[in-house]
Formats: C-alpha cells, sequence, structure tokens
C-alpha cells in the first residue's frame, strides 16, 4: 500500500493521534521535524508511516483523520 500524509494539513500530530491510535497494525509514527539538541524539548513532530508493506487497506485512518490528510492507495 501507498500511505501519503499532507504533513501541512497535519501539523500536530500528538494532539491528535487518532491515526497513531486507531490503526489496528499501528503503522505510524512520529519524529521531531527540528533538530534536536541535548536538554532541548523536541518539538514540531511530523507523522509518517512506518511500515506501509503492512498496510491492510482497512481505511481507518483515512476515516477518522479530522484534516483529511491520509490517503491511502
Ligand atoms: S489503512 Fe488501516 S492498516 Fe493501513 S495505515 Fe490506515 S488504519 Fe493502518
Ligand atoms: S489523524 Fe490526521 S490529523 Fe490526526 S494525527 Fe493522524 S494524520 Fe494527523
Amino acid at each position: 500500500m501507498k500511505i501519503k500524509i499532507d504533513k501541512q494539513a497535519c501539523s500536530k500530530p500528538l494532539d491528535c493521534r487518532l491515526c497513531l491510535d486507531r490503526c489496528p497494525e499501528k503503522l505510524f509514527g512520529t519524529y521531531p521535524g527540528r533538530l534536536r539538541e541535548r536538554g532541548v524539548a523536541a518539538g514540531d513532530w511530523v507523522i509518517f508511516a512506518m511500515f506501509p508493506s503492512q498496510c491492510t487497506g482497512c481505511l481507518e485512518c483515512v476515516s477518522f483523520c479530522p484534516q483529511k490528510a491520509i490517503s491511502v492507495t
């Protein structure tokens, strides 16, 4: 499966978390969008699909995303 995420539409994935929590395969992850520095809290989290080959195409993520930021083909 090909999973695309519009990162502009999903600007605060850790505030939403719907796809992170509801994907039955737990395929989504986040990483800090700005360079990490020791002692400075990470921020600007970005969401991505870690294991797209494991996607079953159930489309739960697409239907739950309030920003319509995810497409699965
Ligand atoms: S389509 Fe289903 S299995 Fe695939 S990423 Fe979305 S929720 Fe997860
Ligand atoms: S459900 Fe949509 S808005 Fe929420 S974290 Fe996932 S991609 Fe972002």
